[in-house]
C-alpha cells in the first residue's frame, strides 16, 4: 500500500515526524490506505505557507473573475472524475454508490455556484449624513482553518472551501481522521484547474493535535468547523483565546411531524428515509417522528414493513440501499442506544442486529431500526445517536407537536408533513430550527442558507449566506471637503 502524503505549498509531503496512519474500508474492515500524520509541527509549516500565499501570493490579488474560472474549471473537472471519486468515497466512508455519485454531484454543483458567485460578491454605497461618499468594501478574512467529518467528507469540505476560496482566502484543510482520501483527490483537481500552490494545504491528522493547533495559531484569522457539538463548544472556547472567527455546524436531533392529513404514502418514504439515509449518520437525521395519534398505528407499520425492504450491502454493490456505519464504535453506540431505548420503556418494531452481507463479515453493518412508543424526554430522543435508530412518538395537538418538535437543546433541521397550509405555516414559523421542509424531506440546497439554532452551531454555510463567514466588511468614507 503506498502511503498518502500531506498538501503543503502544493507539494505532496510527509509529516514533519514521519508517522503514518491506515485508514479503514467500513464494508470489510480491511486497511484501504496508509495516510502522513500531520502533527503541530505540519500546521504551523501549513500556516506559514498560508499567511505567505494571503500576505504575497497571487490568489487573493486575482480578479474575483478569475478566481471563479478557477472554481468553474475544477467543478467541469469534479464532473468528468465522477465515478472515481464517488467509488473513493463509497468505500472510504461505506455509504452506497448510488449516494456517493449523487455526493460527487453536490460537490461540483458547490464548485459552479462559487465559480458564478466569485464576481458577484460586493459591497454597498451608504447614505450618511457627512458629505462625500460612504463604500463598504467585502475583503477575505485571511488565513482560515476548516476542519470537516467523516459522514459527508468531500461535500462538507467543498461547502466550506469554495466560498473561501471565492472570496480570496488562502485554507489549511483538516479532513476527519477517518475519511481523509477524497479531499487530496479534489486539491489534485483545483490545483489542475489553476489553483496557485500555496492557496490549499491539507493535513490529515488527529484532531486533538493538528486541529487543536491550527485553531489556537493567532494567525489563522477564521475556523469553520463541522462535527459533533462537544467539540465545536472546545474549539469555540480555544478560537476565544485570539478572537478568531467561528463557524460552527454541529449535532441535531431533528423533528419530522406528521399530520393524520399528510400524503402517507409519501410521508412514510421520505420519513424513513430522512432518519436512516447515510446509515442515520446525518446531523439532519429526522430522528425524532412525531406522528398524529389517528394516523400513529398505521405510519408504524408502514415504516416497519418498508423499513424491513432496505437492502443492507456492500458501498459498491449498486442494490445496496445502506451500508455499514463508519466504524465498531459507532455501530456499537448505535446499539447501546437500542438497549437504552428499551429500558427506558420503547417497543423495538424491528431492525437493530447485524446482517450477513457476502464479504462483509468484518464490516460495521447494522439493520435499521425502529422504536416506537418513545418519550420525548428520554435519552433515545434527546441524545444524538448519528446511527439507523429512528424514534416514533405519539402527539395530539398542533401546539403539543411544536412544543415536543422544541424540546430539544438542537435545533438544526426538520420535516412538517400536512396538507393544510395554514397548519404548516403555523408549524414551520413556531419550529426552531435553522433550516425546515414542508412535505419534503429535502434540507439542504446549494443556494440556500444551511446552518442551527440553539446548540446546533452557529452561522450559516450555503448560498450567499456564507459570503458573511468568509468576508470582513471595511467601510471606506470619502470626504467631498
Ligand atoms: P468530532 O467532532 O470529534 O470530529 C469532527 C472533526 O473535528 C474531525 O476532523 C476531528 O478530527 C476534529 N477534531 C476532533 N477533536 C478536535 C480538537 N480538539 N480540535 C480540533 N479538531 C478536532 O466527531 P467524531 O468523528 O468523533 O464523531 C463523534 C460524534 O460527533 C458522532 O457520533 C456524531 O454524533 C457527531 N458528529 C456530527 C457531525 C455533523 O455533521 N454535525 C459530523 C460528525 C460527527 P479526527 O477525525 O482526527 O478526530
Amino acid at each position: 500500500m503506498s502511503t498518502e502524503l500531506l498538501l503543503v505549498g502544493g507539494e505532496r509531503v510527509p509529516a514533519a515526524e514521519e508517522g503514518t496512519f491506515t485508514v479503514i474500508e467500513p464494508g470489510n474492515g480491511s486497511p484501504m490506505a496508509d495516510v502522513a500524520e500531520a502533527g503541530p509541527e505540519d500546521a504551523r509549516r501549513a500556516v506559514d505557507v498560508a499567511v505567505e500565499a494571503f500576505d504575497e501570493g497571487s490568489w487573493p490579488r486575482t480578479s474575483a473573475t478569475e478566481r471563479g474560472r478557477v472554481l468553474l474549471r475544477a467543478s467541469v473537472l469534479v464532473r468528468e472524475r465522477l465515478e472515481e471519486l464517488a467509488q473513493l468515497e463509497a468505500r472510504n466512508v461505506g455509504k452506497p454508490i448510488r449516494d456517493a455519485r449523487d455526493e460527487i454531484g453536490i460537490v461540483a454543483d458547490t464548485l459552479e455556484y462559487w465559480g458564478g458567485a466569485a464576481n458577484k460578491i460586493f459591497g454597498e454605497t451608504v447614505p450618511v449624513q457627512d458629505p462625500g461618499l460612504d463604500v463598504t468594501l467585502r475583503e477575505p478574512v485571511g488565513v482560515c482553518a476548516l476542519i470537516t467529518p467523516w459522514n459527508f467528507p468531500l461535500v462538507i469540505a467543498t461547502w466550506k472551501l469554495s466560498p473561501a476560496l471565492a472570496c480570496g482566502n488562502t485554507i489549511v484543510v483538516k479532513p476527519a481522521s477517518l475519511t481523509p482520501l477524497s479531499l487530496l483527490r479534489l486539491a489534485d483537481i483545483l490545483a489542475e484547474a489553476g489553483l496557485p500552490a500555496g492557496t490549499l494545504s491539507v493535513l490529515p491528522g488527529p484532531g486533538s493535535s493538528v486541529g487543536n493547533a491550527l485553531v489556537t495559531d493567532p494567525r489563522v484569522a477564521k475556523v469553520g468547523f463541522t462535527g459533533s457539538t462537544e467539540i465545536g463548544s472546545a474549539i469555540m472556547a480555544l478560537a476565544a483565546r485570539n478572537i478568531t472567527r467561528i463557524s460552527l455546524e454541529l449535532g441535531g436531533k431533528s423533528a419530522n411531524v406528521v399530520f393524520a392529513d399528510a400524503d402517507m404514502d409519501t410521508c412514510v418514504e421520505r420519513s424513513m428515509w430522512a432518519v436512516f439515509g447515510n446509515t442515520g449518520q446525518d446531523c439532519c437525521a429526522r430522528s425524532r417522528i412525531f406522528v398524529e395519534r389517528p394516523a400513529y398505528d398505521g405510519f408504524v407499520e408502514a415504516l416497519a414493513e418498508r423499513t424491513d425492504g432496505l437492502r443492507v450491502g456492500q458501498p459498491l454493490s449498486e442494490e445496496t440501499d445502506l451500508g455499514p456505519l463508519i466504524s465498531s464504535g459507532q455501530r456499537q453506540t448505535a446499539v447501546d442506544y437500542l438497549e437504552i431505548g428499551q429500558k427506558e420503556g420503547a417497543r423495538l418494531i424491528t431492525g437493530g442486529d447485524v446482517p450477513e452481507v457476502p464479504d462483509g463479515a468484518n464490516g460495521f453493518y447494522l439493520r435499521p431500526a425502529i422504536l416506537a412508543d418513545v418519550d420525548n424526554a428520554w435519552r433515545v430522543a434527546q441524545e444524538e445517536i448519528f446511527g439507523p435508530v429512528a424514534c416514533v412518538i405519539p402527539f395530539d395537538t398542533e401546539e403539543e407537536a411544536i412544543r415536543l418538535a422544541n424540546e430539544t437543546e438542537y435545533g438544526l433541521s426538520g420535516s412538517i408533513w400536512t396538507r393544510d397550509l395554514g397548519r404548516a405555516i403555523r408549524v414551520a414559523k413556531g419550529i426552531r430550527t435553522g433550516v425546515l421542509s414542508v412535505n419534503s424531506s429535502h434540507s439542504v440546497h446549494t443556494e440556500a442558507p444551511f446552518g442551527g439554532y440553539k446548540r446546533s452551531g452557529i452561522g450559516r454555510e450555503m448560498g450567499m449566506h456564507a459570503v458573511n463567514l468568509y468576508t470582513e466588511v471595511k467601510n471606506v468614507y470619502f470626504s467631498e471637503a
